[in-house]
């Protein structure tokens, strides 16, 4: 079974020592970096902010706290970040891919249970084409080209799904969204009876294994390695997604994170190690970019 590890929110405000814990196994596993282009605040404050408030939160309250920027920050714009990102890019073992646009949104104060609605830009606002195409290219920098998307807070409207499909992206994000009649009338027939199969004929109801074919490009959903993963629990999941016949699974994490002490005593880092050699001894496993999906 194909393992693609997605990392969210790489951005102008990381360094090359958040990539420490990657830098002991990146001769086993690649690693899909869905990047943020460009940041309105200042990324260590935007998370200390979400800490405090919790999921959940109104995002006006979050909005007022935020350490903004005067003019928005590419993630080209590190130059000493980009150069480490394209040694690696070329190394082979590092992919570069599209999340979101600014990660916040201005024009709704809906609450979402579980969730940061501040974040949730490609839920609550509308992009065009263009706007989305722009993030594209200043991405382009990288010397590869982007495949993949996946939206801020994993959550994405049908119509913002439908413009991200429409210039060719792939998507991976939380396929909850499958539910919505105007999006899965236009999964194709065999992904649908795959569907069908693994849920109600094998029973998995937290994963689908595979990749879902909706109208031209290719759906992932996700796996999360956070600070509140019990990694023996994660380690006995994909496993049995493998016995199972599983083809893919996606584990989104994020480097931010990876200096977090767990319930384990262990930080997020740590932990993601620990897993990746668990993982290798099986043999049964294989490491792939998500472009190589
Ligand atoms: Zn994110």
């Amino acid at each position: 079974m194909k393992i693609v590890f997605r990392d969210d929110d790489l951005n102008y405000d990381f360094n090359i020592n958040d990539f420490n814990y990657y830098e002991q196994i990146k001769d086993i596993i690649k690693v899909s970096f869905f990047c943020v282009p460009k940041i309105d605040f200042k990324w260590p404050n935007y998370l200390e902010v979400c800490e405090s408030f919790g999921p959940g939160s109104n995002p006006t309250s979050i909005r007022k706290k935020m350490k903004w920027y005067e003019d928005s920050r590419y993630l080209h714009e590190n130059i000493i970040l980009m150069k480490y990102l394209l040694k690696n890019v070329k190394l082979g073992w590092m992919s570069i891919c599209l999340h979101g646009s600014k990660h916040y949104q201005t024009v709704s104060d809906v609450i979402l249970e579980r969730n940061f609605s501040f974040g949730a830009e490609y839920l609550l606002s509308s992009f065009e084409k263009r706007d989305i195409l722009h993030d594209i290219k200043s991405l382009e920098k990288f010397d590869s080209k982007i495949s993949w998307f996946a939206p801020p807070q994993n959550l994405i409207s049908p119509l913002n799904l439908k413009k991200v499909a429409s210039l060719g992206l792939n998507i991976s994000c939380d396929l909850t969204i499958l539910k919505n009649l105007q999006v899965f009338v236009r999964v194709k027939l065999r992904s649908i009876v795959k569907l069908f199969y693994w849920k109600v004929v094998k029973r998995i109801r937290f994963y689908y294994p595979f990749v879902v074919e909706y109208a031209d490009i290719k759906l992932l959903g996700v796996l999360r390695l956070n600070s509140e993963t019990d990694i023996n629990d994660l380690f006995n999941q994909i496993c049995y997604l493998e016995k199972m016949g599983g083809e893919v699974i996606a584990i989104n994490t994020h480097l931010s994170a990876f200096n977090i002490v767990t319930k384990n005593g262990k930080t997020v880092g740590e932990n993601l190690v620990e897993l990746v050699m668990r993982l290798k001894r099986t043999n049964k496993f294989e490491f792939v970019s998500v472009n190589e999906l």
